[in-house]
Parts: structure tokens; C-alpha cells; sequence
């Protein structure tokens, strides 16, 4: 099993120079992308500090879960989440980042365990309009937020992005909604986290004051996708 500790201090280190850079007080919070790495690398990357990890695959991600149920993990759903895969979404997670449609917070809501702590979601915006993309429009985000942020097992946190590559003004552009949302609702006190960066463009998102980025590759490796999922 590899050492992890370094490539966790590196990047650890990046993102305290781009908040340097970026004149910032706080610092970006950082989550682990473990999808296609087997629990035991999950293991080793929690064994050097590493508390949360993030997932796309559910089925894979349910497993390493159950694997690793010994550990402190705070696990991150960061797939686009389909309706019929919500019950499990809110069975095994602590936090959801792929939420564009209402009818999937309200299921989550109702399908998340009255025993167990709220669930923490993003709402994912397609925010420079990708054909391809998930996420809703931007236009749409503060009748989502009206809604959501009044379901009871939900705690709504903020806003999530995957802007297409070097498209660098996305960034600003999901900061200016996030705050838009900030003082729509100045009473709105979860509303803390702006998901956004990933291993190739975690700088500018920092200077666009992403508050939570998602790294993988810079942590792991390249991933091998060759094994079904
Ligand atoms: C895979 C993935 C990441 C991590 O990407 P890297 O480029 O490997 O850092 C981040 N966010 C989402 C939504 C992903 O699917």
C-alpha cells in the first residue's frame, strides 16, 4: 500500500498558498474522491488524517462503506443522484452534492433515517450552461433554495459546480449566486459551502472562493476505470 502522506501534504500545501494568494482567512476544506480505489487505499488515505471521502458509484461506494463501518469517514455522495437510487443515498451518506431537482431533496428527505442526523446537500448548478451537464439552471436555484431549506431532514449547505475545463469565469459566476443566495436568506445560517475545484483547477476555484474541493487524482493516482461498476 502506498504512502499517501505525502501526496495529502501536497495538496494539503496547494490549497493553503491558493487562500494565501487569494487573501483569505478561511481555508478550503478538503475532500478525498475515492471512487474506483478499493477500501483498503480508503484505509490508508484515513490512516494519514483523511476524514472525508467522497463517491460517484453507489453500488461501489456501498460496499466500501459497509467495509470500512470501523473508521470515522464522513462520506460525501458526489455523483448526479437518480431518483430511484435516493433510498440508499440517504441510508449511507452524510452529505449529498449532485441535488438539481426538488422531487430528489424532498425523497431524501423523507427516505433519510428520523434517527439519524439531517442530511447535508448541495444543489448542483449547471452554472456555464454545458449541454452535456447536470445541475439546474442558475435561474432556478432560489425557488429550489425557498423549498428546500424547509424540509425537515434536510440541511441545505450551499451550492455545487463542475465547470467545463479552463472555464475559470464559472467560478466567479457560481460565487456571485452563492451569495445571492446569502442574502436572499441572511437567516439561512447552514448556507456555508461552495463545492467546487478538483484536482486540475483547484487554484482559481479557491480565488473564486470555493469553500470544499474535490480532489481524486492529485491524491490517488490516476484511476482505472477497466473494472465494471
Ligand atoms: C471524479 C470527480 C472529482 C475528482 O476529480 P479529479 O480530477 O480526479 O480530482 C471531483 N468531483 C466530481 C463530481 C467527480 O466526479
Amino acid at each position: 500500500m502506498q504512502d499517501f502522506s505525502q501526496a495529502r501534504n501536497q495538496v494539503l500545501q496547494q490549497i493553503q498558498h491558493a487562500c494565501d494568494l487569494a487573501h483569505r482567512t478561511d481555508v478550503a476544506k478538503l475532500l478525498a474522491v475515492s471512487k474506483t480505489h478499493d477500501a483498503d487505499t480508503v484505509r490508508a488515505m484515513y490512516d494519514v488524517g483523511q476524514r472525508s471521502f467522497g463517491e460517484n458509484y453507489l453500488q461501489e461506494a456501498c460496499h466500501k462503506i459497509d467495509e470500512l463501518k470501523d473508521l470515522e469517514i464522513q462520506w460525501h455522495f458526489i455523483g448526479h443522484v437518480q431518483r430511484n437510487k435516493t433510498k440508499l443515498i440517504a441510508a449511507h451518506f452524510s452529505w449529498v452534492h449532485g441535488v438539481d431537482r426538488l422531487i430528489i431533496a424532498q425523497r431524501l428527505s423523507e427516505q433519510r433515517g428520523h434517527e439519524l442526523p439531517p442530511l447535508n446537500i448541495c444543489i448542483q448548478v449547471n452554472i456555464d450552461a454545458q449541454d452535456s451537464k447536470d445541475g439546474c439552471a442558475p435561474e432556478d436555484v432560489i425557488a429550489m433554495v425557498e423549498k428546500i431549506q424547509q424540509l425537515p431532514h434536510i440541511q441545505l449547505r450551499g451550492l455545487m459546480v463542475i465547470p467545463a475545463p479552463n472555464h475559470t469565469q464559472a467560478f466567479f459566476d457560481a460565487q456571485a449566486l452563492f451569495k445571492k443566495v446569502a442574502l436572499a436568506y441572511p437567516t439561512l445560517q447552514s448556507w456555508d459551502t461552495l463545492s467546487m475545484g478538483m484536482s486540475g483547477d483547484l487554484l482559481p476555484a479557491i480565488q473564486a472562493g470555493s469553500t470544499l474541493v474535490r480532489i481524486g487524482t492529485a491524491l490517488f493516482g490516476a484511476r482505472d476505470y477497466s473494472q465494471d461498476r
